[in-house]
């Protein structure tokens, strides 16, 4: 149960097909591709075949033409289900709302309905090794050469590479005044000569790799730019707020499938002749966490429809990414707490989503930067770095 907050028909409706199919796959599908690290290629088709990885693409390129909010609501409702899909987060949001905006007609074309379908994925690029969260320090960069460009540097941490065929990469291609990287976006085939992928082993339970991407030299013609050169930083901004705000909702169907979990074995499991849920103890701290979930869903909400009206929807999307993270950490900490020794247990399926959960505390954007832009967009305060 959650709290039924501003929910209209066509979102029910929404909300209830992505379940029917996210518990149909269920989680131990979904855990089964985790732990070998395989994409969840069957749930992504049929999830794309019911509309649902294109629902925030426009309609003349095969999508749903609706917002981030449809997308948040399949990202949380898969998730709930315990099939948490990161590459809607990476594909759909960030790409799919950038290419969608700032796209030229023929990229559109050519990109966005495959997209929609089910049959490309593309991965997303900005992290740098030597720049980290300071994206203005990028140093990729792609330079001028005859009607093309050369891509060259090197990107780390990059998800799902291998069930990519395509990623959109951010690149410095000029400096400005102050030093500042000007910033251009590219799109690159994942088969481009010059690249190499060199896989990162990580201890997270989830079905996308991640990769050290190195671009020696990577020769693009003049249609794999987005939009306008120098402009990328504008433009990457129209996919980290749906970054943010997917985040956000991955996490809070993570905290959903969790407390579900939680409260199921804390009615069934007796330890001194009553469910252990009867025990304020354990009772207390899942109803805790379930209010956190609730204020983490209601800014997330908050978030997208701000996304989708077109307004700066920043600080909603750091605040939802923040305080759903924090909810989801909470909720599956705790609901392993209520399952005891099986809290640990692969069948019961609860461990194995809290590498998730830490995950979305560090990523897409770290709890530190949150608070850094909350501090001095919301509060005033001086800049710290
Ligand atoms: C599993 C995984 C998947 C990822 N997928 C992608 C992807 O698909 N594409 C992509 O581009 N990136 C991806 N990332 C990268 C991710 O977005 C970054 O790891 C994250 O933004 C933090 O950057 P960093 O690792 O360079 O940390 P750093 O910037 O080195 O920061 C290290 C620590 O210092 C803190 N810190 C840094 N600066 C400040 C400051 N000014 N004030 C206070 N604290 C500060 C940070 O919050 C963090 O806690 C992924 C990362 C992981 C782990």
């Amino acid at each position: 149960m959650t709290v039924k907050w501003r929910t209209n028909p066509d979102e029910q409706m929404l909300r209830d097909t992505v379940k029917r199919i996210g518990n149909d796959f269920g989680p131990s599908y979904f855990l089964a591709k985790a732990r070998k690290h395989e994409h969840t290629a069957e749930l992504w088709q049929t999830a794309a075949d019911a509309g649902l990885v294109g629902v925030n693409l426009p309609e003349e390129h095969g999508g749903g033409g609706m917002g981030i909010t449809e997308l948040a609501v399949v990202a949380e409702e898969f998730a709930a289900s315990g099939s948490p899909l990161m590459m809607i987060v990476v594909s759909s949001a960030i790409c799919g709302s950038v290419i969608a905006r700032f796209g030229d007609a023929e990229q559109r074309t050519a990109w966005l309905p495959a997209m929609s379908a089910g049959e490309s994925i593309f991965a997303f690029a900005i992290t740098e090794p030597d720049a980290g969260s300071n994206s203005h320090a990028l140093s990729t960069h792609a330079r001028r050469d005859g009607d093309g460009w050369v891509l060259r540097g090197q990107k780390y941490y990059i998800t799902g590479v291998d069930v990519a065929d395509r990623i959109l990469v951010v690149a410095r291609t000029g400096t400005d005044e102050d030093g500042h990287g000007q910033l251009s976006l590219f799109v690159v085939d994942t088969d481009a000569p010059g690249l190499r992928k060199e896989p990162i082993p990580v201890a997270l339970t989830l079905p996308e790799r991640q990769y050290t991407l190195y671009f020696d030299d990577v020769r693009l013609d003049d249609d794999r730019l987005i939009g306008e050169a120098g402009d990328g930083l504008r433009q990457v901004f129209t996919g980290l707020n749906p970054e943010r705000i997917l985040g956000a909702a991955l996490a809070n169907g993570v905290s959903r499938y969790a407390l579900d979990r939680a409260a199921e074995y804390a009615n069934q499991r007796e330890v001194w002749g009553v469910p252990i849920g009867s025990h304020q103890g354990l009772a207390h701290p899942l109803a805790e966490a379930f209010v956190q979930v609730e204020l983490a869903r209601q800014m997330t909400s908050v978030a997208a429809r701000e996304y989708d009206e077109g307004e700066n929807a920043a600080m909603a999307s750091n605040v939802a990414k923040l305080a759903a993270a924090d909810a989801a950490m909470l909720s599956v900490d705790r609901a392993m707490q209520a399952h005891g020794g099986n809290g640990f247990a692969e069948e019961y399926g609860i461990a194995e989503f809290w590498s998730l959960a830490r995950f979305l505390k560090t990523a897409p954007v770290s709890r530190e930067m949150v608070l850094n832009f909350v501090a001095e967009r919301g509060l005033g305060l001086p800049r710290s770095y």
